[in-house]
């Protein structure tokens, strides 16, 4: 065997197969006048200190290899194979007509989601970790999930599409962004070899990106200098244009380069323990990803590409006013993934409500209509006018506090203690009535009344 970390033709093999390969042929011409001295030249792996095999014999393999593989087969699962460029278009164009049909269904909005993640988005997930897929292929699914996304969400097609790829518990649809889940598969898939349990599989690792690495700067590279090239660097050695062979590196190199309009992370090799980490650079608390957290390494970044879609969407200048306060905390999104407490009417209303996409005089977009309240002829016909302000409403309102009041005082058990609603209460003074009092076993007394806020910015509701 050539190796004993890996199959021909796996993921990893099939990256230092193609740079050795040129550089073996070149030696092989050289050398093919000659078959005695071809037989006594021996082929060393880099990494590795014992010779692996004879130019020869190693020549007989390639000529297997050549004939044998011209096509592709499964490793692990994947499509792979020496001469096999991959092409996955078919399998998405699948999904991608499978997402149509359930959108098209008379199934619930949030039961559309749960099946489109479920049961058609799930197919996608190991090709996706463990393969290389060229970004044509995902295009059109982009696509379609966020018109789909949108259309479920009733939201129009100028809300923004980062409402989409939140996650449920952020108040979204948790409907991936491919292009940007794909480099971060990448990225991950980089770190995870590199961080691997098994030394053969981490040397075998590293040598493919010094390899990688030393086409690009004609030089044997330090592991800081494969640090710099993994993040993307640009300048001195690395600002040749030449020497980018696609392999799994310069694709992990790529992503970096793509990720940093999102997310800010850095490789950085640590001499004393001889390994790579990954600085994530999230506040308030940074994260540095330590190999033995490898496996964590497509959650965190996920987490900061969400962060991002938040902080995009809050610097909006009219669909900005709630993102910050309801993605704080899952409970003001528990609808979202069952539909629990939700009627269709109410669905339909609260996307558009939460981005500022109701058909409002004031919010409407390019329109030379009076921004004065159809009501109460107010200045300006907003969301938190019509919500909490406007006077014609204010039976409305009465309702909407006394029926949170009392979904409160239903979710209190009698072993906790007794509760009075909208009663004067001794040693309160005397005009004042309480919405709700409760009064536990231990004697203890708690004194609440209800307000229901506008949801705008976290230290405006926090003030409410
Ligand atoms: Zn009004």
């Amino acid at each position: 065997m050539l190796t004993t970390c890996c199959s021909w033709g796996s993921p990893l093999w099939t990256s230092r197969t193609t740079s050795i390969q040129s550089v073996m042929s070149r030696l092989w011409r050289a050398f093919a006048s000659s078959p005695l001295s071809a037989r006594r030249f021996l082929f060393i792996i880099p990494g590795t200190s014992a010779p692996s095999m004879t130019l020869s014999s190693w020549w007989q393999a390639r000529q297997f290899l050549t004939y044998k593989i011209k096509g592709a087969y499964k490793y692990l699962g994947v499509r792979v194979g020496l001469n096999y460029r991959q092409d996955n278009s078919e399998f998405f164009q699948g999904i991608t007509r499978d997402v149509k049909l359930v959108a098209a269904s008379p199934l619930a909005p949030w039961q559309k989601f749960t099946t489109i993640r479920a049961h058609i988005l799930a197919r996608a997930e190991f090709l996706c970790r463990n393969s290389h897929i060229q970004k044509r292929d995902v295009a059109e699914l982009d696509k379609t999930l966020i018109s789909t996304g949108k259309r479920i969400l009733n939201l129009p097609t100028r809300a923004n599409v980062n409402l989409v790829h939140l996650s449920c518990n952020k108040g979204g649809a948790a409907l991936p962004h491919f292009r940007a889940l794909l480099e971060i598969y990448t990225i991950s898939h980089a770190f995870r070899l590199l961080a691997s349990d098994d030394p053969i599989t981490s040397d075998v690792a590293f040598a493919g990106l010094q390899s990688a690495v030393r086409k690009k700067i004609l030089r044997d590279p330090t592991p800081g200098e494969c640090a710099d090239f993994l993040n993307g660097k640009k300048a001195d050695d690395f600002a040749r244009d030449a020497g980018d062979l696609s392999t799994q590196w310069s694709r992990a190199r790529q992503a970096a380069d793509r990720l940093a309009k999102y997310i800010k992370f850095s490789w950085t090799y640590k001499e004393e323990l001889g390994c790579f980490h990954l600085n994530i650079y999230r506040s308030p608390n940074p994260v540095c990803v330590v190999p033995s957290t490898a496996g964590l390494v497509t959650r965190l970044l996920r987490d900061d590409l969400e962060s991002f879609y938040i902080r995009q969407l809050s610097g909006l200048v009219d669909q900005w006013k709630t993102v910050e306060v309801f993605s704080q905390h899952p409970a003001s999104n528990h609808f979202v993934q069952g539909g629990d407490f939700t009627r269709f009417c109410d669905w339909n209303f609260i996307h558009r409500a939460r981005l500022g996409c109701l058909q409002l005089n004031a919010t409407m977009r390019f329109s030379k209509r009076n921004p004065k309240c159809r009501k109460s002829g107010y200045a300006r016909e907003t969301i938190p006018h019509v919500l909490n302000h406007c006077k014609p409403h204010s039976d409305a309102w009465k309702r909407r506090h006394d029926a949170i009041q009392n979904r409160v005082a239903r979710a209190i058990t009698s072993s906790c203690g007794s509760v009075s609603l909208n009663k004067k209460f001794p040693g309160i003074s005397q005009t004042l009535i309480p919405d709700m009092v409760l009064t536990k076993k231990s004697g203890e007394v708690f004194v609440i009344d209800f307000t229901v806020a506008f949801e705008e910015r976290p230290q405006v509701f926090c003030l409410c």
